[in-house]
């Protein structure tokens, strides 16, 4: 009884004391134990465990700092974003669509059946076709791309194939200017695929500074809206494989270089990789997600300079030797080097031959000459050319590039050594002042770009409104 009557004065006791500090808590103002403003002025307070009591703001900075600014974490930990002040502005936490959810999805699944049924799949010439609406000249590379893409696709689309089909992952040789992002990246839309494309140069062996290689998979899956299923039927696109050749007299470690090489074998070949949902980096918090990677196609492609001196020197060994023996300066002049590209002088250039064995596709792009240039300038659906005329149209205003105009930008590109790329460049430039003048006066009818103006040595031809008919 004596035991009993203690206890229960004991807990009595205990009560009255959580009692008090209940009513002390609430006297007082709860404040942030971060940045110690009071509830009244920074907001309602988070409750964490260990008594811990922190602000929305800071709480907020905490999340930004370890995740660069995206809000995942508010949703794992079920934390309400319209408590904070900034709700507006809350992005939506990536969702990885798992395969066959929702109806919408489901419709989407059909289309994507469809889109890979051998029969519905585009033949060749007509991957072909589409691309000449856009590419100027290369017709070889066209011609072997869309071959190359048109069994890729149907080797994915034969899922029970009694002869496993091999891989056609490409590599895609030429200078700059030459077309080669702007011959993938019409494919991809062509084909209406997701495209990733990225740097050889960026990536590193993984663990040290710079994206690892299965970086590209992340890019890939954000290019498919986060669909695992679309991005497993994309296209990866790896520029500037040449910068990873290996280095040769080196006695460091070849981070960027062989190592990413052998670091690419596996994607290639086909393997299940898992990628971080909604960032290029792995870390922590970040929602992993399993990509396969055997249906995706690998398009690499490079400058390659220097190759021309191993595909001579090679040519002109072999042309020397015997009776038939050539002169030995006959490949010196030769612009199309680049097309008798073999494996053997691929690895002498510094890749690796397990490499090259996963991209057995090998073809390479002219560099363009100045009609092409002019091509470029005028013929694609989307021509620069095209685009100029159409915002001025938009003035009511028609533009007109004589012949010499063309000439004399072409010329000027070739000079850059840049390819096509230089010539938007150049028609930034002497379009600036047009562009800017035109809108002024509205009696202008028509202007022409004449090649003295391209030159520096004249002004454009312009027509009154009305003057011209
Ligand atoms: P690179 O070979 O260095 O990857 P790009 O593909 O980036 O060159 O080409 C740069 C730009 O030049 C493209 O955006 C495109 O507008 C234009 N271009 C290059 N080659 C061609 C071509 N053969 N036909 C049409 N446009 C081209």
């Amino acid at each position: 009884m004596e035991n009993e009557k203690n206890l229960s004065e004991g807990n009595k006791e205990e009560i009255t004391e959580k009692m008090a500090t209940e009513k002390n808590k609430s006297e007082y103002e709860e404040y942030c134990q971060m940045c110690r403003r009071p509830a009244s002025i920074a907001g309602k307070m988070i409750h964490m465990p260990n008594e811990l009591c922190i602000c929305g703001d800071c709480l907020q900075k905490t999340f930004d700092s370890i995740n660069g600014g995206n809000f995942p974490y508010m949703e794992m930990l079920s934390i309400d974003p319209s408590m904070f002040r900034f709700g507006g502005e809350f992005q939506k936490m990536p969702k990885v669509k798992k395969k066959a959810k929702a109806a919408k999805e489901k419709e989407n699944e059909q289309e994507k059946v469809q889109a890979l049924d051998i029969k519905k799949l585009k033949a060749p010439h007509k991957i072909k076709a589409e691309l000449d609406e856009y590419v100027v000249g290369q017709e070889h590379a066209k011609k072997v791309i869309s071959v190359a893409v048109y069994n890729h696709y149907k080797r994915v689309a034969d899922k029970d194939a009694a002869i496993e089909l091999e891989k056609s992952n490409m590599l895609m040789l030429g200078p700059t200017g030459s077309g080669k992002t702007y011959l993938v990246k019409t494919l991809a839309r062509l084909l209406n695929v997701p495209l990733a494309i990225t740097d050889a140069t960026t990536l590193t062996e993984a663990g040290y500074i710079g994206d690892d290689v299965e970086s590209v998979l992340s890019k890939l899956l954000a290019a498919a809206d986060n669909d695992v299923e679309r991005a497993e039927h994309g296209i990866i696109f790896i520029d500037e494989i040449d910068k990873i050749a290996k280095k040769r007299n080196t006695n460091s470690r070849d981070v960027s270089g062989e190592s990413v090489q052998q670091g690419l074998l596996k994607l290639l070949e086909g393997s299940e990789v898992e990628v971080p949902v909604g960032a290029t980096n792995k870390n922590a918090m970040v929602p992993m997600t399993t990509i396969n990677t055997k249906d995706i196609l690998f398009i690499c492609g490079g400058a390659f300079p220097d190759l021309d001196k191993i595909i001579k020197k090679r040519l002109n060994q072999t042309a020397m030797i015997g009776f038939g023996s050539e002169l030995k300066d006959k490949y010196d002049e030769d612009k199309r080097l680049l097309e008798k590209v073999t494996v053997e002088d691929l690895r002498e250039y510094g890749m690796i031959p397990e490499f090259l064995g996963r991209l057995p596709v090998i073809f390479s792009l002219q560099g363009l000459g100045k009609e092409q240039l002019i091509r470029v300038l005028r013929e694609p659906k989307n021509a620069i050319l095209k685009q100029y005329e159409h915002l001025l149209e938009l003035d009511e205003v028609k533009l007109v590039f004589d012949d010499s105009a063309l000439d004399a930008i072409a010329e000027r590109a070739l000079e850059k050594d840049t390819g096509a790329r230089a010539l938007r460049a150049i028609l930034e430039e002497i379009m600036l002042d047009i562009m800017y003048e035109i809108p002024k006066d509205d009696t202008i009818g028509k202007v022409t770009i004449t090649g003295d103006y391209v030159r520096g040595c004249g002004g454009p031809v312009i027509e009154m409104r009305g003057s011209e008919e």
